[in-house]
């Protein structure tokens, strides 16, 4: 029907003003009463989600507690647990910031940067509140803050925010956004001792290996004395093969005192087994003139002479 929308706009705001009439006739004397906080010689009025109807602030000398997840501009928080401040000037805030109203110089020592920001700046005039930055600053290092009484005269400088104008200690930020504060400890308390394990995982890794490093570097003793050992038996079969191989070429005696070689040289210990070829060589050598002197004796004796 034609102007229901509108008829039903103007019932929920009637509905409001019952609320605040009915509201205020329960609460007497005061529907504040319990609600208000004094912070800064001002009233500040916290209205509960329970409470029905229009809640009057006199402003500015009152004003409302906004809740814990209002925000505003963003805040750098200023770590009192380690003197530091949290932000690295990693510039990730900057460059998800979709008005672009975050500029950041990184700090510098003896010509090499440091992850700490000389200068950090928030155009508030461009800032829209929107807490992308927060989102994604990788180490809780920026924050909404609260204060939305901003109001100046001057664009420049007096709303772009600097470093010094931006930082705020911890127990601040704890005391604007507890619940989220509290999760936060407890997360990064988790991270840390997740990492105290990855580092003792590391360092025990690492000594384990240095000392299989260490019994790798002892090993070649025993191994060389291993390959010398398996050295020394294949020469052994090696003159046994080459003995017999002689004796089955040279026959009868010879093939004994061959075998005999290759025998002593078989039953040589491993470091004497160069001289057993040597002593085989020379039988081998005794062997030859004695047959060259039994063919000369034998040609001498059919020619007559
Ligand atoms: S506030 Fe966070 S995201 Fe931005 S520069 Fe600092 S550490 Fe990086
Ligand atoms: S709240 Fe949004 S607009 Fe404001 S500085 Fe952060 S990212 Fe930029």
């Amino acid at each position: 029907m034609f102007g229901s929308g509108l008829l039903k706009g103007l019932g929920i705001t009637l509905k409001h003003v019952r609320d605040t009439f009915t509201d205020d006739a329960q609460k007497t004397p005061s529907r504040y009463e319990g609600m208000v906080e004094q912070a800064a010689n001002r009233r500040v009025i916290k209205q509960p989600l329970s409470q029905e109807g229009i809640l009057t602030v006199q402003y500015p000398e009152e004003k409302r507690l906004v809740p814990e997840r209002f925000r505003y501009i963003p805040m750098l928080l200023f770590d009192t647990e380690t003197n530091e401040d949290r932000c690295t000037a990693c510039g990730i805030c900057a460059k998800v910031c979709p008005p672009q109203c975050i500029w950041i110089v990184r700090d510098m020592k003896d010509g090499k940067s440091i992850p700490r920001p000389a200068e950090f700046f928030i155009d508030a005039t461009v800032c829209m509140s929107c807490s992308f930055c927060v989102e994604f600053c990788p180490f809780d290092a920026i924050k909404m803050n609260h204060d939305y009484e901003l109001a100046s005269f001057e664009r420049y400088p007096n709303l772009v925010y600097d470093k010094a104008e931006l930082t705020v200690p911890l127990e601040y930020y704890a005391a604007l956004w507890p619940t989220q504060f509290a999760a936060e400890q407890k997360r990064r308390a988790e991270e840390a001792e997740a990492e105290r394990q990855r580092a003792e995982q590391k360092a025990a890794a690492d000594a384990a290996k240095k000392a299989a490093a260490e019994a790798k570097a002892a090993a070649p003793a025993a191994g060389a004395a291993t390959s010398g050992a398996d050295r020394a038996a294949e020469l052994k079969r090696k003159a046994q093969e080459a003995a017999a191989a002689r004796a089955a070429a040279a026959g009868g005696e010879s093939a004994a005192a061959a075998e005999a070689a290759g025998d002593a040289i078989a039953a040589a210990p491993a470091a004497a087994v160069d001289d057993a070829e040597a002593a085989a060589k020379k039988a081998r050598i005794e062997e030859m003139k004695r047959k060259a002197q039994e063919a000369a004796a034998k040609r001498k004796a059919e020619a007559g002479e």
